[in-house]
């Protein structure tokens, strides 16, 4: 899903880049890169001002040919909460717009087999997964916008959200802009991305066929993240700073049984050697501080994540970076600081995050904002 060409990484620079999917481009009906299908793409088309609504608080205006930018519910982020809270606002007639993002699908279009959520049985990739839940939201009446948001401004209703210049107002608003990949942030590791470092084994696990690679973190992704890697590598080596883990029983147990795989705890990384790619790493053992260089031909860092809130800072009252939903005893479980603007997912949980909890809370998301637009229109 890359979008480089050499396959060596030990004569030349290894490409490795996020995966992102150009939608825009891709002709209707789908393809292998393309899990979702055609796409209804608004963001560089739609009109440069929003339409003024008509016909009281709940009325929606629609721009011609172009797309909606004004919803009863604006939904933010396209991973398992948005789809999810999508799906409900859009079978709730709320006419929901997604604001997925450049790079939709969350971080499950990251992920390579999913193993836990329901309904699969012998699992599923996270990008074919994903692409059911948009394909779902899409049959109930989604309109997707495939663009970052740029501002908001939550003051007042209606909730105004800025895309690529394009203002979008909601009624109500569901925030599920997920997390993103923390990095060790090394200096030699900010260099070497893309050039054998990488945060992401199913965009780029690939570029390793045969070739000694090692993962960083002791949690469920980096035993996911180590597992997923023997399909490719000659060995894997899950570097982990303590000598106890995050992960779940199941993966510490597997990871532990692969005859690929070595575990070495008590072991941090210094520094990611090499000039033009990967060539090594130099590990210190935590306990005795003493430090030694190994041979590694590339490096994925898979150390957990930082919720996406940067953007509502100020807007919102926020924990940690996480924005701060009610508990739920007096209901609207995913109401935040501002009536109307409700929170889903990863970006307000630092506990489950997983990705039918998030699901889950992207159905309450939608619910809550069905029952706030309710009390409006009375
Ligand atoms: P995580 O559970 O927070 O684990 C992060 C790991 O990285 C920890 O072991 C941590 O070490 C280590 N770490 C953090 N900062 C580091 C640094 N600067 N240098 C070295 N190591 C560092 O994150 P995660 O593995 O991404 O999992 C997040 C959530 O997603 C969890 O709830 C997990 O269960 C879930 N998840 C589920 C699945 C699945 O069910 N299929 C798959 C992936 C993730 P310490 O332990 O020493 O802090």
């Amino acid at each position: 899903m890359t979008d480089g060409t050499t396959k060596d990484p030990s004569t030349a620079p290894v490409p490795l880049t996020p995966m992102k999917i150009n939608f825009g481009t891709l002709a209707a009906g789908g393809s292998a890169l393309n899990p979702f299908g055609p796409m209804a793409m608004i963001g560089g088309d739609a009109p440069a001002a929003a339409m003024p609504a008509s016909g009281g608080p709940l009325a929606v205006a629609v721009a011609a040919d172009t797309g909606r930018t004004e919803s009863k519910v604006l939904i933010v982020g396209s991973g398992p909460a948005g789809l999810t809270a999508a799906i409900y606002a859009a079978r709730a007639n709320l006419e929901p717009i997604v604001i997925a993002g450049s790079a939709p699908g969350g971080q499950l279009m990251l992920t390579s087999e999913v193993e836990n959520y329901p309904g699969f049985p012998d699992g599923i990739d996270g990008p074919e997964l994903m692409g059911k839940f948009r394909a779902q939201a899409e049959r109930f009446g989604t309109q997707f916008a495939d663009v970052d948001i740029d501002r908001v401004n939550f003051s007042s209703r209606p909730f105004r959200v800025w895309a690529r210049g394009i203002e979008y107002r909601g009624q109500s608003v569901v925030i599920a802009t997920g997390a993103s990949a923390l990095w060790l942030n090394l200096e030699s590791e900010q260099r070497l991305r893309g050039r054998g470092v990488s945060a992401c084994a199913t965009c780029d696990g690939f570029f390793f066929r045969d070739r000694e690679i090692a993962v960083v973190g002791g949690g469920d992704s980096a035993m996911e993240e180590a597992n997923y890697l023997t399909k490719f590598a000659r060995k894997v080596h899950l570097l982990h700073r303590r000598d106890g883990f995050r992960a779940s029983k199941i993966m510490i147990d597997r990871t532990y049984a692969h005859p690929k795989i070595e575990v070495h705890t008590n072991t941090a990384v210094a520094e990611v050697l090499g000039e033009a790619h990967v060539e090594g790493l130099r590990i210190r053992d935590t306990r005795t501080g003493v430090e030694r260089e190994i041979p590694m031909d590339g490096l994925f860092i898979a150390i957990g994540h930082k919720p996406n809130t940067d953007i509502f800072e100020g807007q919102l009252e926020m924990r940690n970076g996480y924005i701060v939903t009610r508990s739920g005893l007096d209901g609207m479980a995913t109401a935040t600081s501002v009536p109307g603007v409700f929170a889903a997912g990863d970006v307000q949980d630092h506990v489950y995050r997983q990705a039918v909890t998030s699901a889950a809370t992207g159905c309450m998301a939608a619910l809550d904002a069905d029952k706030y637009l309710e009390s409006l229109a009375k």
